[in-house]
This record gives structure tokens, sequence and C-alpha cells, in this order.
């Protein structure tokens, strides 16, 4: 392997992330950028408020490390509320740097070099990074998207059931899922738990779109019998309450699990966002009508830009969750003479003044997301219109 000066073996093949480059890419082109998946608006007022208040109040110095009372306890009652799950504020609950950190420091604190850890592939991309720091050992099992039309992404139970070995430590699920916008099923979850529990893994649930869900439920997979001992949930506040740059998020699990996880946590970051905690507590308590409302208006988005993406003639994977729309760019490449979503999206800043994801940088097997490309939809409605009659007009076969 040909060494990157000065980057550890660990972290050889890890190079600037898709989201940072896709991003430069449309500033420098000035495209619309549908690439990283970041909303172009503001959340909620009483939320911004919060913090600014929070700031104003002297909530300024180190938060303690588990997190702010209020803000573990707002986690302890949106878990209750939403999804009936019982947690205590104090040693069940963990604040962490975004989604990101609590991820890092739960493969850093549960796993021993040479474990493995199963996910399912695609994944999202700091997954890898997270497992490769850790020394550990990604197990991907593949997701396959319908192979016509836009039906659901299915795994194979019999490939899931062989990844399981004496040296699976860890199953990584992230549900509803980025890129491919899967919400896994009450029957596919229960696969899941019961091989988990037969093979005494713990399972570390990715929950960031829990309420961006458009067909079928949510439904955490502590939920499930005998998984609440054994599973770490994680969520943020960057995607419900769209403050990505807040960087709240958390773990909620067993006291067992979240204390080592914490004991990695101390030595990430220590601490982060004192006064951000304080407004993300209020946000959590927000009344129905908020979540409601956000899920309401992402579902609009959704549909308003898959017409498009038909309409110029992507076959698109509508997704059940998430802000991201999968299609397949593999109907443009004979006019186009190209042979791949990469290639594509390269090229799409210039033909329609557009940034997405190539989706195949989130396979363990480039060539298994080859044609995929991803698209954020949490954007304002003039900049979908915008985007979208940009691709139909660059891409659309002309009548
Ligand atoms: N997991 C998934 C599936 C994501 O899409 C993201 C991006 N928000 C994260 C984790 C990271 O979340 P955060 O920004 O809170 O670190
Ligand atoms: N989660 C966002 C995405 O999938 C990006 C976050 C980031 O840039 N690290 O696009």
């Amino acid at each position: 392997m040909t060494r990157v000066p000065h980057l550890s073996s660990r972290l050889q093949g890890f190079g600037t992330t898709i989201f940072a480059e896709m991003t430069a890419l449309a500033l420098r082109t000035q495209a619309i950028n549908l690439g990283q998946g970041f909303p172009d608006t503001d959340g909620p007022p009483e939320v911004a408020q919060a913090a600014q208040a929070a700031i104003a109040a002297g909530h300024n110095q180190y938060p303690p490390v588990p997190g702010i009372p209020s803000l573990r306890a707002a986690i302890a009652r949106h878990q209750k509320r939403f999804w009936d799950l019982e947690v205590d504020p104090d040693s069940e609950v963990l604040v962490t740097a975004g989604a990101t950190e609590a991820l890092a420091a739960s493969m850093l604190a549960l796993c021993e070099i040479g474990d493995e850890v199963i996910v399912f592939d695609p994944t999202y991309d700091c997954y890898g990074a997270g497992i490769a720091m850790a020394g550990a050992v990604v197990k991907g099992v593949l997701l396959q998207p319908p192979a016509t039309g836009e039906g659901r992404y299915t795994f194979d139970p019999a490939e899931l059931r062989l990844a399981f070995s004496a040296k699976t430590r860890l199953l990584l699920l992230n549900s509803p899922h980025n890129p491919t916008g899967k919400v896994f099923t009450p029957t596919e979850l229960a696969l899941i738990a019961e091989l988990c529990c037969e093979h005494d893994v713990i399972a570390i649930t990715d929950e960031v779109y829990e309420h961006l869900v458009f067909t079928g439920e949510h439904v955490p997979l502590a939920s499930l019998p005998g998984m609440a001992e054994r599973t770490v949930t994680l969520s943020s506040a960057g995607k419900t309450f769209s403050f990505t740059g807040w960087k709240i998020g958390w773990a909620v699990g067993p006291a067992d699990l979240i204390t080592a996880i914490r004991t990695a946590k101390q030595f990430l970051t220590f601490v982060n966002g004192a006064p951000f905690q304080h407004a993300v507590a209020v946000g959590l308590d927000l009344g129905d009508d908020y979540f409601d409302s956000f899920q309401a208006t992402l579902l609009a988005k959704r549909d308003l830009l898959a017409d498009y993406l038909r309409q110029a003639g992507f076959r698109v994977l509508l997704p059940e969750g998430t802000y991201f729309v999968t299609a397949d760019s593999s109907p443009f490449y004979e006019t186009l003479e190209l042979h791949s979503g990469l290639e594509f999206c390269l090229r799409l800043p210039e033909l329609a003044g557009v940034v997405a994801v190539p989706s195949q940088v989130f396979y363990q097997n480039a060539a298994d997301g080859s044609s995929l490309v991803r698209f954020c939809f949490a954007k304002q409605d003039d900049v979908l219109d915008a985007a979208g009659e940009r691709l139909v007009g660059a891409l659309a076969p002309s009548t």
C-alpha cells in the first residue's frame, strides 16, 4: 500500500470526506448544492432564541461530561414520548459532539483490535473511519436496490446470518438509512435482534433521522425483546432541529455501556456546546405540531425533487425516510459518454449547475453503487425548483 505521509496505517485510504469535496465543488462552480446533507434554512426560532438566552445567561463554561441535567432529562422524556422507552437520565444518557462523536466513542470504547463490526453496506461515511480508528474490522451486509422500478432496498437474511461469528462485537444499524433512505421494517429488525441476542452482540443504532419517516414507521431496535440491555441508541439535534452546525448529539442505553462510551468520550472532546445544550433541551419538548410539520414539509420536498428527477430521465429510488433521494444515473451514460455515477457527479455542475454525491463512496465495493447518485432535498422549494428545472433542461431527452 502506498503510504500517504504521516497518516497512520489505520487511516490509510481515508481522504477528504465526500461532503467537503462536493461542497467545495459547488462553491467553485456556483452550482446548486444538493450534495452535502444540511438544510438551507434555520430550525425553530424559539430554539435559536434559547441558545442566545443561554449565552446571555452565562452558560458558557464547560458543562458536565454526561451533558447538562436538563438536556439529559429532555432526551429521556423524548424517548418515552415518541418511542415508549424508559431511560434513566442520570445513568443512561450521554450528550456528545454530534452523533459523529457518539459513533466514534462507541467504537473506541467497545471494540478490541480485530473485533468485527457488522454494518449494512452502503454506510454513512464516518462509520468505516470510526471502525478503522478503533482497530476493528468492517463486515458488510449488502443492501440491494430494487433491480427495476421504485421498490425498497432489501438485504439477504442468509447473508446477515453468515456475517455473525465469534469475532462479531457490534452491529451498527442506521434506520432511517443514509444514503439509501431505507426504513428497516419490524420483520427485518426482528431478525437483526434475534441474531444479536443469539450471538451476544451489542447493537449501536444511529437514529438521527428518527423524525423523518415517510413510509412505514420508525421502530427503535432497543424496543425489541431482549434488545434494551444490549442496544445503544444514537441521535442528534442536527437533523431534527435543522441546526447541523451546533453538533449536539446523544447516546442512550444501559448504564454499563454508556459508562464505557463516556470513558472514551471524555478524552475525545470532554464536553461541547454548553449554550446549545440548553437550547436543544427546549427543542426536544416542542409540541407534536413541530415534529409533524417537519416531517410533512420534508415529505413534500421529497416528492417535489423526485418528480423533477423522473422528468429529467432518472430512475428514482424513492426514500422511505431521511432527506436524501437516490437516483440511477445510468440512463445518461450513452449520450454523455460516461461510465459511473462518480463521473456523472463530476460533470453535473458544468452540465446542469447542480451538485450531487456519487453513492459509490458509501459502499465497501464501489462497483455495488456505481450508477447511483444521492440528492439532498432539505432545501427551500425555490432552490429545489431551480435545481429541478436545470436538471430537466440539461438532461431530459428533447422531444
Ligand atoms: N449519522 C448519519 C446517518 C448522518 O447522516 C449524519 C449526518 N448528520 C450523522 C450520523 C452525523 O450527525 P452529527 O452531525 O450529529 O454528528
Ligand atoms: N450527514 C450529512 C450527509 O450525509 C453530512 C455531514 C457531513 O458533512 N459530515 O450528507
